[in-house]
């Protein structure tokens, strides 16, 4: 047997990982700026992750949701806290894509209602509604196209008066698109849509998977907007690499007994590694440093040539050239040994580092790419 081939891959083996660093199977070090699609939050190999992942192991890895995991409450009143949102409920599941698939089963659940609506340039993830709420036909199965989701033009609110209506369950949008290439939502957008749902009884179901967890210089991006989603979902940086992820649900929607579920979702060493990830985040102050980091980056990356257009809210970064990214990434790899992201932008370069690069590393960049492109 071999691994199915659906991957394009660099023909690089990385064995080890540290901070910002990693090693390949030569010894040669990489920075890494993109965090293996935006999901490495407090940096590789974190010691307290570390600590508390082996910790757990030692004492007990899984066992189902058939009994009481007091690591789950912790772990949700952790995120509560330092997330703004202590009256939410948490359901926890395993990736980004489960995480928004559940979200619009409670959304149709409590509404009652089929239509969705979802946004152009948007990623959702590759599962069944997921893929096609996800604006890229080449993903999308014959069985996932289904009559249930619309697409209306990003940061539009003209388009939103018509296609937000009284049988929309939900219209579901990411806190900063992505994989489109770091797009950020204009704040007027935003509170456009808010209202929007409000009027209607539409769910608004906020998309934090990339965007959540410190990225942006807020706990949530949609937080710059001073907007309250219904439901958020988040995964990506909650685990820093262990794989977990979350839906936070508004205290208006009501559980009810096997309305959702799933096997591995919320077992220890998940809730361990996403607590150490809180923990971290929290003692190092990393949302703050974000921000500042994010505004350095920003104010840097002005100053270099060959620019067409920067977008970047804290560290969350999409620099989009004259020329198609592909050439320049490849000389940062080949050249400068520096890991960076592509976006279906083709000229767009996404910068999603660690919330605890080092400004020595921001720098090192700064200088790799304006040798590039010069
Ligand atoms: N939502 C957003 C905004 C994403 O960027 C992604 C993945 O890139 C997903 C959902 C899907 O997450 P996962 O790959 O964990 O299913």
């Amino acid at each position: 047997m071999k691994p199915f081939d659906v991957y394009s891959v660099f023909d690089i083996a990385i064995v080890k990982a540290s901070g910002s660093r990693l090693w390949d199977d030569a010894g040669n070090s990489y920075l890494d700026l993109y965090g293996g699609h935006a999901v490495i939050s407090i940096g590789h190999s974190h010691p307290h992750y570390i600590q508390r992942v082996a910790g757990q192991l030692q004492q007990i890895g899984f066992y189902s949701n058939s009994v009481k995991i007091g690591l789950q409450e912790k772990l949700a009143e952790k995120l509560g806290e330092l997330s703004g949102y202590p009256d939410y409920d948490l359901f926890l599941c395993n990736s980004g894509a489960e995480a928004n698939e559940n979200a619009f089963k409670l959304a149709s659940f409590h509404n009652g209602r089929e239509k969705i609506v979802a946004f152009q340039g948007s990623f959702h993830g590759r599962t069944s509604l997921a893929v096609s709420a996800t604006d890229n036909p080449q993903i999308v199965a014959p069985v996932n196209e289904n009559a249930h989701v619309c697409f209306l033009p990003w940061n539009s609110i003209e388009a939103l008066e018509h296609g937000i209506d009284a049988d929309t369950s939900a219209v579901i949008v990411e806190g900063i698109q992505g994989v489109a290439g770091a797009r950020i939502p204009s704040v007027a957008f935003l509170q456009a849509i808010e209202r929007r749902c409000r009027a209607t009884g539409a769910m608004l179901i906020l998309d934090e998977v990339q965007s959540g967890y410190g990225r942006s210089g807020k706990f949530f991006a949609h937080q710059h907007a001073g907007i309250k989603p219904d439901i958020i979902t988040v995964a990506k940086g909650m685990g820093n690499g262990f794989p977990v992820a979350g839906v936070l649900i508004g205290p208006h929607i009501q559980a009810r007994k096997e309305m959702l579920g799933t096997t591995f979702g919320g077992n220890y060493l998940a809730c361990a590694a996403a607590q150490a990830v809180l923990d971290v985040i929290d003692q190092e102050a990393l949302i703050e440093a974000a921000a500042e980091k994010g505004r350095y980056l920003h104010n840097e990356l002005l100053k270099l040539p060959r620019i067409r257009d920067l977008r970047s809210q804290g560290l969350m970064t999409g620099i989009e050239l004259f020329e198609p990214a592909a050439g320049v990434r490849s000389t940062l790899l080949k050249e400068h040994r520096i890991f960076t992201g592509s976006a279906s932008e083709k000229h767009t370069i996404r910068i999603l580092p660690s919330l605890t690069i080092s400004y020595e590393d921001l720098d090192v960049f700064i200088h790799a790419l304006n040798h590039t492109l010069n």
